[in-house]
């Protein structure tokens, strides 16, 4: 039997009861030191200049210790990393100016900025006579992609009907609540994490039977958990099969990537297949937080024009409404979210993000070379950068794919991956993330998308994975 060496009257088979009691988490965060971070700065406004100066300096360096560093190679948690440097100084300029993207007279430099990056994506996703806008995150990109599909709506509103799946990122949920779409269908997503085409066909019949307009579908090009990409050039034929022309928004917010990478035409040629994509920049292209783009393949959806006379304040008939971005956007006030970027593909070229890119696919592939797969099933080979795989307990044999262990190995893999979980998150060594998805038992999920990453470190992150899996399983 499997026990766990901290404890070693334990059995990991307890290990579920185990863990919800301990509370691991709680004690997960520094809480002394976010309060003595925070009181700090308590009594700052009765200061001198000098005494105010020494305590932000010392407030600063202590909320820089207790944040987990974004630049360190360990930290394989998050689908965002390290900002770009050149963007940082995009965004310090922006916030020094403070001036609003709303018209291209209030932001001339801002608007134009934009314009060219909008220009060069829209090619980049397979729109050539698109249009685009860029927001503050992928939220708001899934959003407007949904008010969008409903604006076309032919039949009733309270008829639209939507499918998602069930690796639909949880802000396109939130849209779908906030726009009150009652007819919400959950395609199931098979083994392989992608849209099971089967299902799909019968959510559409069922659709139809109800009498429903089947409005809205998302498809997601690298989903948040485990990096896979729906078949969408199958779905799009699912789609005319049945005779029902969805909107169809890709999620690209993480998948994006694709579209820098060496596959980029093939990935552009089906995305062109769509009629709207959405680009997180401060994940895919690491510039600072927040960057995002809502890519559309017909210019006609995004300008909505009668709003220039109710807010005749701002937007004025003498003035180039083409250039008024902020007749596209669902945001009145704006940020240059385009400007850093713009200003980092400026100093470094496309190429340069072209070569990271690369160089995230070597870190997975190399990763998963490092590890000891003796004892290790993969969730899939990786195909971008999200490594999810189950430890097997080590009189396990290894199989094929997960679904070959009985429920109750199942289990026996969830604890023992959910054991060398909790040692890593005690340990403070790396960062990563533990996952399940449709009931699997837990694995391990490590995110390659960090520039900082050399293949020194990632040897030396496998052997400590290695080194944590013998000591739990000896
Ligand atoms: C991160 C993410 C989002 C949300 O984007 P934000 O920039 O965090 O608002 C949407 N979809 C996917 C697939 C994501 O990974």
């Amino acid at each position: 039997m499997i026990t766990n060496k901290e404890n070693p009257a334990i059995e990991l088979t307890d290990y579920f009861a185990q863990r919800s009691t301990a509370q691991i988490y709680k004690d997960d965060l520094p809480h002394i030191d976010i309060t003595r971070c925070l009181d700090l700065l308590n009594g700052l406004e009765l200061c001198n200049e000098a005494d105010k100066l020494a305590q932000l300096k010392e407030f600063t360096q202590l909320a820089i210790e207790i944040t987990p560093s974004t630049y360190s190679p360990a930290n394989l948690k998050y689908l965002f990393s390290y900002p770009d440097p050149i963007g940082v100084y995009g965004d310090l300029i922006a916030n020094y100016l403070n001036s609003n993207l709303h018209t291209e007279e209030c932001s001339p430099i801002f608007t134009h900025c934009e314009i060219e990056l909008i220009e060069m994506m829209k090619h980049l996703v397979g729109y050539p006579e698109g249009d685009g806008i860029f927001y503050p995150g992928g939220t708001m990109c899934n959003l407007h992609s949904l008010v969008l599909a409903l604006r076309q709506c032919k039949g009733q509103r309270h008829q639209a009907a939507t499918i998602i799946s069930d690796h639909t990122h949880y802000s396109i949920d939130n849209a779908i609540s906030t726009c009150g779409v009652e007819h919400v269908f959950r395609v199931r997503t098979a083994n392989n994490g992608v849209v099971d085409l089967e299902h799909l066909t019968e959510l559409i019949e069922s659709i139809k039977e109800q009498e429903l307009e089947l409005t809205y579908f998302c498809c997601m090009y690298g989903t948040t958990n485990q990096g896979k990409f729906d078949p969408l050039e199958e779905i799009n034929k699912t789609f005319k099969l049945q005779h029902v022309y969805p909107w169809i928004h890709i999620d690209a917010a993480w998948g994006g990537a694709v579209f820098f990478s060496e596959h980029a035409e093939q990935f552009r040629k089906i995305a062109s297949l769509s009629d709207s994509v959405t680009l997180d920049f401060h994940k895919i292209l690491s510039a600072p937080l927040l960057c995002s783009a809502l890519m559309v393949r017909d210019t006609s959806v995004l300008p909505n024009s009668a709003l220039s006379d109710k807010a005749n304040y701002l937007f004025n008939n003498r003035q180039n409404t083409h250039f008024n971005l902020g007749l596209k956007s669902l945001q009145c006030s704006r940020e240059p979210y385009a400007f850093k970027l713009w200003l980092m593909i400026k100093s470094r070229g496309i190429s340069y993000y072209q070569s990271q890119i690369k160089r995230y696919y070597h870190n997975a592939k190399f990763l998963r070379a490092q590890l000891d797969n003796t004892h290790i099933v993969h969730l899939v080979e990786p195909s971008y950068f999200n490594l999810c795989f189950w430890y097997l307990p080590i009189n396990f044999t290894k199989r094929k794919q997960i679904s070959d262990y009985s429920m109750t190995e199942q289990k026996q893999i969830s604890e023992l991956n959910l054991a060398i979980y909790d040692k890593i998150v005690t340990d403070k060594k790396i960062y990563i993330n533990h996952s399940n998805f449709n009931g699997s038992p837990y694995f391990i999920r490590v995110v390659t998308h960090q520039a900082n990453l050399t293949d020194d470190s990632l040897t030396e992150i496998a052997s400590y994975f290695n080194q944590i899996y013998h000591q739990i399983t000896s």
